[in-house]
Parts: C-alpha cells; structure tokens; sequence
C-alpha cells in the first residue's frame, strides 16, 4: 500500500522516531506547527480516527502512545488532534495524533 505512514513505520522512510511499542510509533512532525508537535500512530494502517474507533486495541495503543510521549518530554499541557477529511485538514490517510505543546493552545482561540 502506497501509505506514507506505513511506510515510516516499516523504516522504509526516515522520521524523527521518539518513542514505539508493539502498537504504536510516535515521531516528530516534519512541519511543526508548535514548538511541540509530535505525531502517534497506529503501527496497523488504519485510514482515519473512525477506522481506529473500530479497532480497540489500536485506539489504545495510540492513546497510550499519547500519554507516553508527553511523559517522556515532560508535557505538563498539551493538545491532541485528530484532523478527518481534506476539509478538516487530514492530509496523510493513516490515523494520527497531532501531540501540540510550548505555545498557547488553548481552544476555541482569543
Ligand atoms: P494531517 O494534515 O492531519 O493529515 O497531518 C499530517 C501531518 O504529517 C502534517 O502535520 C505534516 O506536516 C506531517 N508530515 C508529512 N510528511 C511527514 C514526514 N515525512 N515525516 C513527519 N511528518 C510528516
Ligand atoms: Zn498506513
């Protein structure tokens, strides 16, 4: 499958890898949009955050993923997104979370 994710998962292409277990990589976004921004996700090719719904074990993992990376860069505030559909701004078709930290993130803005 052409997945680019799938592809960093495999170690076919390189990513800033921080942490992984069994069911999940967490890597460094190569376009930061905070001074924190990290991305974890399923190391099984699940499309979008629904397709990740369905697959407990997989949302788990990710969650755990989540919680392990903000632990590691001692994260004491931090903002998780899910980005479902072009129009919401999903650009890779393989279920991530955007870990955001390091500037004001509070939501809605202002
Ligand atoms: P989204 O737009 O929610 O699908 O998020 C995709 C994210 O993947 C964007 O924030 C991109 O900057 C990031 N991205 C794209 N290519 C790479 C890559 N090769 N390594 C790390 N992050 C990437
Ligand atoms: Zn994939």
């Amino acid at each position: 499958m052409d997945c680019l994710f799938c592809k960093i998962v495999a170690g076919e292409i390189p990513a800033a890898v921080l942490a992984q277990d069994t069911g999940w990589l967490a890597f460094e976004d190569i376009d930061p949009k905070a001074p924190v921004h990290v991305l974890v996700v399923p190391k099984r090719h699940l499309a979008d955050v629904g397709e990740l719904g369905s697959d407990p074990q997989a949302a788990a993992a990710v969650l755990a993923g989540v919680g392990a990376v903000a632990r590691q860069l001692g994260l004491t505030a931090y903002r998780t997104v899910f980005n479902t559909g072009a129009e919401a701004g999903q650009s890779v078709f393989h279920a991530h979370a955007h870990v955001l930290s390091g500037r004001n993130l509070t939501w809605p803005p202002g």
